[in-house]
């Protein structure tokens, strides 16, 4: 039987089955000249219909692939079809690191990028606060290099897919460095209303799990540069052996935990990039509200906590320290994402998006935009400053709106 094209999660099949898988940067150009309408697949890790378009898709998997780094090694330039996981083993083996990862390594970095995909760490930005340049096949086919120096680069990273097919990104690296992860179970509710700004600096990279079926946040996973003092940690205890942030399920697809170090690409993920998920069972949302709400949010989230745990897997809570791109959630916010693992029932999961959108809507949340959201274009736009200096970068890299399925057209409007 034909089979439609797909994201991982299955929840959205392509409206088009015409997919074009250039090898070569000209191809793309070629491509792109030639196209009436196209939008770029990256990985397919997104779970709304923001990838797609009745028109083409184009899928850069097949350009060669390219990690240079650069010679001062505080760089690397890499292709626009590039999984963090591939980018990750030649830039350790350099003794090189990224500042941080999503959870799971096999997204695209161009994907990841121009949704604001994020790790966590109270100083740490989004993914997207890592370039510093980008390489831009725009509607006309121009190939346009934006880099620090052009105050378009802001506009452009995190770019929806709305400004061209990016074709190189160029990232900044530091030194590679070592983390350990160590798993504590069952905070107690009065360390998160006591504690909650301390308990998320206490690691590189904190994360709090929770089905939100209890008082207690489940798990708690800290990614830390040191050994963890011996005992409690603020009531949670230290986990037996290891664990999967779903409490229950096999952990031996996680990264090492129990404090073993080992280095940043085998520590940030929670994912092992050996273990490669093809499809999922789930959806997820996520909402990005400022730090200094952190509290009155997870709250709120807990008012409705009977209708989300009803379509739950699980929830994270993580921090992302505040940026300047343009249509970045965590723009000039010091930010707490609040993350939600849903089961993969669109129709019973769509309601209680709605009311968490209702419930953190006085704590001015911003949705990630690759994930399940209904926020109204209207407060998009708002929640935004340079919305409109985006919406007209936008129509300057691509005036007819090839790039832009009717979803898009909608939120940028007429130029
Ligand atoms: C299991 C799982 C775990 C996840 N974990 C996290 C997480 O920890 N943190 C987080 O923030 N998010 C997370 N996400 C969300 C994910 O990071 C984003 O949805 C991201 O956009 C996926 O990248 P992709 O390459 O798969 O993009 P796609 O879904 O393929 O596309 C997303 C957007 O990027 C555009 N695009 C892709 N490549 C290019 C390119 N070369 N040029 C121009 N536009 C391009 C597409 O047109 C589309 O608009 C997770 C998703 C899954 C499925």
């Amino acid at each position: 039987m034909h089979e439609r094209l797909t994201n991982w999660a299955g929840n959205i099949v392509f409206s088009t089955e015409q997919v074009h898988r250039p090898k070569t940067i000209a191809e793309v150009q070629e491509t792109v000249a030639a196209a009436d309408s196209l939008r770029v697949l990256g990985s397919g890790h997104s779970f709304n219909r923001l990838a797609d378009t009745g028109g083409a898709l184009l899928s850069l998997a097949g350009l060669p692939r390219t990690v240079d780094i650069g010679s001062d090694r505080t760089s690397v330039r890499v292709d626009g079809g590039l999984r963090y996981g591939d980018l990750a083993t030649p830039l350790a083996t350099a003794g090189l690191a990224v500042h941080n990862m999503a959870s799971l390594p096999h997204i695209s970095v161009a994907g990841a990028v121009t949704t604001a995909t994020h790790g966590s760490g109270v100083r740490n930005g989004n993914l997207a606060t890592a370039v510093a340049g980008l390489e831009i096949v725009r509607a006309d086919g121009e190939l346009v290099t934006l880099t620090r120096d052009d105050a378009d680069l802001a506009g452009a990273v995190v770019g929806l897919g709305a400004l061209g097919v990016v074709t190189a990104l160029t990232l900044d690296v530091q030194p590679a460095f070592e983390l350990r992860q160590y798993v504590y179970e069952n905070l107690p509710a009065a360390a998160v209303r006591d504690a909650l700004a301390e308990i998320l600096a206490e690691g590189y990279s904190v994360s709090l799990f929770t089905r939100w079926t209890g008082a207690t946040i489940d798990q708690v996973w800290l990614k830390r540069r040191d050994e963890m003092p011996v005992g409690d940690f603020h009531g949670a205890t230290l986990a037996g052996g290891p664990r999967h942030p779903v409490p229950g399920m096999p952990a031996e697809n996680c990264t090492e935990q129990g404090g073993v170090p080992g280095p940043w690409h085998a520590r940030l993920p929670h994912f092992r990039m050996e273990f490669t998920p093809s499809s999922g069972e789930e959806l997820q949302s996520e909402w990005h509200v400022p730090r200094e709400h952190a509290l009155a949010a997870i709250e709120a989230v807990g008012a409705l906590r009977e209708r989300v745990a009803a379509v739950l897997q699980v929830s994270e809570l993580r921090t992302i320290a505040a940026d300047e791109l343009w249509l970045s959630p965590n723009h000039q916010r010091d930010s707490l994402a609040l993350h939600f693992t849903w089961i993969a029932d669109t129709e019973a999961v769509l309601p209680v998006v709605a009311d968490l959108e209702q419930a953190l809507a006085p704590f001015a949340a911003r949705p990630h935009w690759g994930k399940v959201f209904t926020t109204p274009l209207g407060d998009l736009r708002s929640a935004y400053p340079r919305f409109a200096d985006f919406a007209e970068l936008a129509h300057r890299f691509d005036p007819n709106g090839k790039f832009r399925n009717p979803w898009l057209s909608a939120l940028l409007g007429k130029a």
